[in-house]
């Protein structure tokens, strides 16, 4: 009955006919593609149209909403529902949904169709197309079975969505039909947010808000808005859906729960940018294209480390914008795959002994001319306005390294970071030799007499002038500088960006806020705004000096060092979640209005609890795939080599085999043993009430014994006859669709 296997015939199918559906819904693109500018963003609305098609009067209610906060009006609501619905039944969407973020880290929409009856007299039912401003502006799905991490009793269980203008709307293409999905705000019945999104709106407005104060007593007189901008790499895998769909493992968990290593695994680095395989290319290409029509500016695409991982980069954009984005582009990934009959995984540890996947949040600021704020310029103002805001963005990391460690803490994560193939569960950050020497001398005092070239004695000011020509980079480094704008690398590929993203926009808006007192206080002081601006960036150079740091993070000799500084040091999900409970590590999420403490509080319990659903899910899914696949697995193989033996008649081979036996006699007993203690563990577990006794069982008691299990399980792969063995190998799966 093991014989059967389908994957090994799966993999080689040509991609299915459904793709590249750009060639087969427009014969005449077969040979002559459009170029994207011609699609991009044909599935959205947003301000741009809005402006086209509004009445005058109506844009500028909106524009007005939007710059000032303010609150929609019925009337220019409907008006805008109007256009929308005009556009959106043109385009040939029959429903609508409000599209949000809910705590789960996924998204959700609940759709209701544009249609309205009309009972003409004859009470004969006529059906019209309409969608009404409170549609749009405001919905109200059924919140109980969201989390709330206990901010609410059932009783008022009452969730609204409110339409988030700031974002542009969009239509998803499905197989036989079209929706028009309205990014909202998720929140509670007295305003608390129950959503990934409202933290990070507000994060982005207070954020600019205390930039714009410290650029004003800089001297930075015109500036009125800064926006946090992101671009997320996002590295994923790419299986075969046979494959996958033959583990059970994949199906339940998103990730491989066995599986012995290959002879050949990443070793060769011959996988790395080298030619993309022919399906993941076909995938890319069939990807690229919707994401382009729903207005995604995707810009690289590559193969990753390991085999059958791969990357895609998109240009960045304003932080709200590019988090619904990056959401979007997750979810269109999943379903684009499955009609390349491939399955997408985002998990950060698919497969162990190979290199996971991360999603690198590149993160500037730019003030509203389009100036990066994180770029050294060319003037001696804008030089000193960039180390300026370094050292803020230094204080922040380094005041906050706890809460940004927290904030990237997941199951998944826990398995990548630090396995000297992402950077450590430690946060630090990586200048670059040039800056890293810059910030040095201004430390000692003594910006005026570095010789380098690239610093200048600008006489009073003593500013050195920054070329931005940094080519060093460090990989290992969580939080690295890259020119202009800072890499957080230690964000999980399955992560909702809006979560890390808030806290570090509210971790460098509150640094803001303390610095624009401080140069206050110096300006009182001084006569010269210059010097004062250098003395604050050498107080904060100096206080931050522990943060930064150059070298090797995957070294042993750098966690001993980061220990000696006093860094906090959160190896797993277990102990960097707790910090979310100190009220004092969170205080600035509080103080800068980014989260509220209850908000913080439920934000804690939500995580603990996904922490111990998604493990345990992890631990009973390998319960059973020992007991239906491995096991069985092994005692046909024992059963076999037994009759083999008795058929034996040399001495030698009669050794050999009793020998073989034994060993896997060994296999078995210690998969028989480390499952029965791994049943027992999970049983005391339906008796542990409290959550973080659970979580404490589960992280310090459960995983190690399945991380045994899995390793005896390993090894009876090794043992089994290949055309016994029930599950897809990880050379199957991952060297099958690498052959072109
Ligand atoms: P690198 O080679 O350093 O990875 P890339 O130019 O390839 O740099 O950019 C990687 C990601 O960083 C892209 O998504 C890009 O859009 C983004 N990025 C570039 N500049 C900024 C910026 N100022 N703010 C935010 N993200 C940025
Ligand atoms: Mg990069």
């Amino acid at each position: 009955m093991f014989s059967e296997k389908p994957w090994l015939r799966a993999a080689h199918l040509n991609p299915p006919a459904s793709i590249s559906r750009k060639h087969q819904r427009a014969g005449n693109w077969t040979h002559e593609v459009p170029p994207i500018s011609e699609y991009f963003g044909e599935l959205t609305f947003g301000l741009g149209q809005m402006r086209e098609k509004l009445s005058k009067e109506a844009y500028q209610h909106l524009s007005k909403a939007l710059d000032q906060g303010k609150k929609l009006t019925l009337e220019t609501g409907e008006a805008i529902a109007l256009v929308i619905k005009d556009w959106a039944v043109q385009t040939g969407a029959t429903h609508f949904c409000h599209w949000f973020q809910p705590m789960t880290g996924m998204t959700a929409e609940k759709h209701d169709a544009f249609i309205s009856i009309q009972h003409s007299h004859h009470s004969e039912l006529t059906v019209i197309e309409r969608f009404t401003g409170g549609q749009l502006i405001q919905g109200e799905p059924d919140a109980s079975s969201f989390p709330s991490g206990g901010m609410r009793s059932t009783f008022e269980a009452r969730g609204y969505t409110a339409w988030d203008p700031s974002s542009p709307l969009f239509i998803i293409d499905g197989e036989y039909g079209k929706t028009l999905c309205i990014p909202c705000v998720f929140f509670g019945y007295h305003g608390e947010a129950l959503d990934n999104k409202t933290p990070l709106l507000r994060s982005a407005q207070i954020l600019s808000q205390e930039a714009i104060h410290f650029l004003k007593t800089l001297g930075d007189l015109d500036a009125k808005s800064i926006t946090a901008t992101l671009g997320s790499e996002q590295e994923y895998f790419l299986i075969d859906i046979h494959h996958a769909n033959a583990r059970p493992d994949i199906v339940m968990t998103g990730k491989t729960l066995q599986g012995a290593p290959s002879p050949r695994g990443q070793q060769l680095e011959d996988h790395y940018f080298g030619a993309i395989p022919r399906r993941a290319k076909a995938f890319m290409e069939d990807l690229e294209y919707e994401l382009y029509r729903l207005g995604v500016p995707v810009k690289t695409r590559h193969n990753e480390v390991a085999p059958s991982q791969y990357e895609l980069a998109p240009i960045f954009e304003s932080v709200n914008i590019a988090a619904d984005h990056n959401t979007l582009t997750m979810e269109t990934m999943k379903r684009v795959a499955g009609r390349h009959d491939l399955v997408c995984l985002l998990n950060e540890k698919p497969f162990a002994g190979i290199n996971g996947s991360g999603k690198h949040c590149n993160w500037s600021m730019s003030n509203d001319k389009g100036e990066n704020l994180l770029d050294p310029g060319t003037t001696p103002h804008q030089n000193l306005r960039f180390l300026a805001v370094m050292s803020v963005v230094l204080q922040a990391v380094h005041r906050h390294a706890d809460v940004l460690r927290a904030s990237i803490a997941s199951p998944g994560n826990d398995h990548r970071l630090g396995g000297n193939e992402a950077p450590p569960a430690i946060i630090s950050v990586f200048l670059g030799s040039m800056l890293d020497r810059i910030f040095n001398t201004i430390e000692k005092g003594e910006a005026n007499q570095a010789t380098e070239a690239q610093i200048i004695n600008l006489g009073v000011g003593h500013i050195p002038n920054i070329s931005k020509d940094y080519t060093d980079r460090n990989r290992t480094s969580p939080f690295a500088f890259t020119g202009n704008k800072f890499e957080f690398r230690a964000v999980g590929s399955s992560a909702n960006v809006s979560v890390p993203m808030s806290i570090l926009n509210a971790a460098v808006a509150e640094s803001f806020r303390d610095a624009t007192i401080r140069l206050k206080d110096l300006l009182a002081k001084k006569t010269n705004r210059d010097e004062a601006v250098m003395e604050l960036v050498r107080a904060l150079t100096i206080e931050t000096k522990n943060i930064r740091f150059e070298g090797n993070n995957y070294s042993e000799a750098w966690r001993l060092e980061a220990k000696k500084r006093g860094l906090p040091i959160l190896n797993t999900t277990a102990e960097a979640l707790a910090v979310f409970h100190d009220t004092v590590a969170t205080e600035f999420l509080v103080t800068t209005k980014v989260l509220t403490r209850p908000e913080i509080e439920s934000r804690y319990h939500i995580a603990i609890e996904r922490y111990n659903k998604t493990l345990e899910i992890e631990l009973r899914t390998l319960v059973s795939l020992t007991q239906e696949f491995i096991i069985p697995a092994l005692e046909a193989q024992l059963t076999a080599s037994a009759n083999t033996l008795a058929l034996l008649k040399t001495p030698g081979a009669k050794t050999g085999q009793t020998d073989r036996l034994r060993e896997m006699e060994l296999v078995l007993e210690q998969t028989l043993k480390e499952l029965s203690s791994l049943m027992a563990g999970l049983d005391t577990l339906t008796t542990t009430e409290n959550e973080l006794d659970h979580l404490k069982i589960i992280a310090t008691q459960l995983t190690p014994i399945a991380a045994k299990l899995r390793e005896s399980c390993d090894r009876a792969e090794n043992y089994v006859a290949a055309n016994l063995w029930p599950l897809p190998k990880y050379r199957e799966m991952l060297f099958l669709n690498t052959i072109s």
